[in-house]
């Protein structure tokens, strides 16, 4: 039997949902080809988009992002009074935590 390479571990599952509910709406996500930007929040279709081929780290990063764009959004914020700097970094210490925490 081959010797298990230290620190080895399965290929962790993504963090992405097909969907999730905020206050009563059921929030799509889709993975789309020629996207622009990595990822975009859609308040009127309740859909996060997000650009298809990426690495899973980027995938995952680039949906907590947006996640917190549809968190503003089921809040009441346009969104013109997100604040980008605040959401990347929300983002991610939301991804972190996501993908470091125990059982
Ligand atoms: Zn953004």
């Amino acid at each position: 039997m081959a010797p298990k390479a230290k620190g080895a571990s399965p290929p962790a599952k993504s963090v992405v949902p097909a969907s999730f509910w905020l206050a009563g709406t059921r929030w799509k996500v889709e993975r789309v080809a020629h996207l622009a930007d990595l990822g975009c929040c859609l308040r009127d279709e309740a859909t996060i988009r997000i650009r298809a081929g990426l690495p899973q780290q980027v995938e995952e990063s680039t949906f907590c992002h947006e996640l917190l764009h549809a968190l503003k959004f089921t809040m009441g914020v346009d969104s013109e009074k997100h604040d980008e700097q605040e959401i990347d970094a929300m983002g991610g210490l939301l991804h972190q935590f996501l993908i470091t925490r125990g059982d």
